[in-house]
């Protein structure tokens, strides 16, 4: 692993940074989780895709722009220091597109990735039901098998999916296995939202917004081109987008270390901080550099064929508390007042739900414990 930055990386990161700095929206977009702020946000993303940075890392034919891992942690890097908030096309670009890109048929990768990357489809993501949160092994959505019509009829019901009442194309873990029980007996499906028999109900979020949706499947038609990886080994591809989404390839560096040079600024701003918050400002932005460098090492070992395993577990408890302790920090130097409206509110509102969503902190923990350490199961 290489710490310098070599002077082709350089000359990248400032033709993204001039391009960012020219060409971001003029005013800081809304949230992603309304209608509107949904809308602006996926107008800003095709602006990235037609001036070629909204996949920097794909391939050319896919939308892309050919360049590597290391390349794409540097845009990323500037896109936040630039002062912009999480894609809104991140379901399909880094949770969807990683298992494409390894579980998927060239014709899947040929019709489905350019239309990630242009935002003609905007995917939610389909793994949380009533009974099956945290015990993602009790999905009980089923997929009937229809011969005659080449394809699966789907019944039953997801819940907490983000975006989903605004998104158009859903991928989700089925059980396409009748007789089947737990990790067995699965299919990862990509569905159309618009299909007769989907019904998608949006849920208000704290703060109001309708984020989430729950979502009904009344006998919904899902050709068999739609399944992604084979009948029958949804486990494994999802349990390969969970590594994307719990590893490096949803939370990228760039996005703490914006944070914490923010929560620095925020320190130089206020009259008089105790030594008890500069201590913590300075925690939070070692912990960001730590976490960089981590994320490199990561980087490195993908490059060379590796790939992200059970220890993404532990990155996503560190992302998630460091996420946490940074608002509240920031919380506690603004003092009175802090709670009121802010940038920084809506962000902590935001922190709190990270141990939870994309598995909660203590199955991150028992994870960690069972398959990176070896410990008994309890
Ligand atoms: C902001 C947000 C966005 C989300 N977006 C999506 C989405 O887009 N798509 C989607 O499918 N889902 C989404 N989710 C759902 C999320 O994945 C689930 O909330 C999560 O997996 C936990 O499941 P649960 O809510 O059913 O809680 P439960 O599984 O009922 O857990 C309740 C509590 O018990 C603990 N617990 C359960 N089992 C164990 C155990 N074996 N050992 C120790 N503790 C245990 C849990 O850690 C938790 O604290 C989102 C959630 C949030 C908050």
């Amino acid at each position: 692993m290489n710490l310098e930055e070599s002077s082709s990386d350089h000359e990248f990161r400032m033709e993204a940074r001039d391009w960012l700095r020219t060409n971001r929206p003029a005013e800081r977009l809304p949230s992603p989780d309304t209608e509107r702020g949904f809308a602006l946000n996926r107008e800003w993303e095709r602006t990235l895709f037609e001036a070629g940075w909204a996949a920097v890392s794909w391939p050319e034919e896919y939308g892309g722009r050919g360049l590597g891992l290391w390349e794409w942690m540097i845009f990323e890097e500037e896109y936040f220091a630039a002062g912009l908030g999480p894609r809104a096309a991140q379901n399909g670009l880094f949770l969807l597109a990683p298992s494409l890109f390894e579980f998927g048929t060239d014709a899947q990768k040929a019709q489905l990735l350019p239309r990630i990357a242009g935002v003609e489809d905007m995917w939610a993501q389909g793994w949380s039901e009533p009974e099956a949160g945290s015990d993602l092994a009790a999905v009980r959505v089923r997929a009937d098998r229809d011969e005659a019509a080449g394809g699966w009829r789907v019944n039953g019901q997801k819940t907490w999916s983000t975006r989903a009442p605004f998104c158009n194309r859903l991928f989700a873990l089925v059980r396409t296995d009748p007789e089947s029980t737990r990790h067995r007996g699965l299919s990862y499906l990509l569905i159309d939202l618009d299909a007769p028999g989907v019904t998608v109900r949006p849920v208000q979020k704290l703060g109001n917004e309708t984020g989430f949706g729950e979502i009904f499947f009344d006998d919904v038609f899902v050709p068999d081109s739609e399944v992604l990886g084979g009948v029958g080994n949804g486990w494994k591809v999802a349990m390969a987008t969970t590594g994307s989404e719990r590893g490096l390839i949803l939370r990228s560096p760039g996005r703490f270390m914006a944070a914490a040079q923010n929560l620095v600024d925020l320190y130089a701003s206020v009259d008089g901080p105790s030594s008890t918050l500069k201590r913590d400002v300075v925690d939070a932005w070692i912990s960001a550099q730590a976490y960089r460098y981590n994320s490199m090492k990561t980087v490195t070992r993908i490059a060379e064929g590796g790939k992200v395993g059970a220890e993404s577990s532990g990155n996503k408890v560190f992302w998630s508390e460091m996420d946490v302790h940074m608002h509240e920090t920031a919380l506690d130097l603004l003092g009175d007042g802090a709670e009121i409206d802010g940038k920084w509110w809506h962000g902590f509102i935001t922190s709190m739900a990270t141990p939870i969503f994309a598995g909660t902190n203590e199955i991150q923990r028992n994870i960690v414990a069972e398959r990176v350490l070896g410990m008994p199961r309890s």
